[in-house]
């Protein structure tokens, strides 16, 4: 084993976040479904919605028996929800093809939906113990200033950090080293503030103890469009007219009012206006619904993409966290 990798190792015992509830009774079902959650999420907002799902789903044979919308509903306020959708279709092909088994190899793994080589390279290293490196956005960090590389495109920066995650990445005591290297860069190796001196391998590090820039994620900030929503949400006393989203590069597949511009509502009606900005992490969404009640639901031609839905049913539906809170007070 390396220098740097024994050092990750050692200082993963006595300084790891153990407590975290994917890391107790662990099992490579459990290691997927987090590793899912924390791609593009972070820990502190994951661990909630880890311990709804895995009550909901304790294990892969319950989890082969959903629906993609009973998965999506757990998944809701989550975000980046093919996550979601990848995970149902994970478990069709874990269903027809490695009967019924999460597989154990890590050429099996990555060929599942919704799992690259970092995902399945974490669940072999942290569930089977077997080393194989990973590149989630905190390693990428740890390792891009331990070795201070130099790079002209992006594809060549993710060339080289793989290459230096392979050379890293120990035979033994992976378990401790892959957590350890992805605690490293959550906790020390931060985006803006590293805590060198606390770090276990700041005397070799390329970059310890010196200034780190935002600039890109200030540009990627300032770049984020706004697309304007214009929602109707017709509603009885205990029932609410929903649209089911269909593919497009946010909510796809949950459950949003219906757009104003495309359905036209017969008859004047007395509008509550609501008015939200919600930030996704692509762009700005400025919504406008209006909300109204009717004495009887309008008749549906048989469409899937539009339901009555039970105001007493809305938790079990998948929808996004402000639409959700709207609907929540009608
Ligand atoms: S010494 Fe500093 S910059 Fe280098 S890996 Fe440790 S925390 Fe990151």
């Amino acid at each position: 084993m390396s220098s740097f990798s024994n050092r990750i190792v050692n200082w993963y015992k006595s300084n790891g976040r153990h407590d975290l509830p994917w890391r107790k009774n662990i099992s490579p079902y459990s290691i997927w479904i987090s590793e899912i959650m924390l791609q593009q999420t972070q820990v502190k907002t994951v661990v909630p919605y880890f311990n709804k799902f895995i009550k909901k789903y304790p294990n892969l044979d319950a989890l082969l028996k959903a629906s993609e919308d009973e998965i999506l509903a757990q998944w809701s306020g989550l975000g980046f929800y093919r996550r979601a959708k990848n995970i149902y279709k994970a478990c069709r092909v874990i269903s027809e093809d490695f009967n019924n088994k999460l597989p154990i190899n890590i050429n099996d793994l990555e060929s599942l939906p919704g799992i690259g080589r970092s995902t399945a390279g974490a669940i072999m290293s942290i569930a089977f113990n077997k080393g194989h490196p990973i590149l989630d956005a905190n390693v990428k960090r740890v390792l891009g200033r331990y070795k201070k590389i130099s790079f002209k495109t992006e594809n060549e920066k993710q060339k080289k950090l793989w290459l230096i995650s392979e050379k890293l990445t120990p035979n033994k005591e992976s378990f401790e080293y892959t957590q350890g290297i992805m605690d490293l860069g959550a906790t020390h190796c931060s985006k803006s503030r590293p805590r060198c001196d606390l770090c276990p391998v700041s005397n070799d590090c390329d970059s310890a103890f010196k200034e780190v820039s935002n600039k890109v994620s200030l540009r990627k900030a300032i770049q984020k469009p706004t697309v304007k929503l214009n929602f109707i949400l017709p509603h009885t006393k205990n029932e609410i007219l929903m649209h089911k989203k269909q593919a497009s590069e946010y909510w796809e597949s949950l459950w949003i009012p219906i757009d104003g511009n495309e359905v036209k509502i017969k008859g004047d009606q007395k509008y509550i206006k609501i008015d939200i900005n919600h930030p996704l992490s692509h762009l700005n969404l400025d919504m406008k619904i209006r909300a109204f009640e009717i004495d009887k639901k309008y008749d549906l031609e048989s469409n899937l993409e539009y339901k009555w839905i039970k105001k007493s049913k809305v938790h079990e539906y998948a929808m996004p966290t402000p639409i959700k809170k709207v609907v929540s007070t009608l």
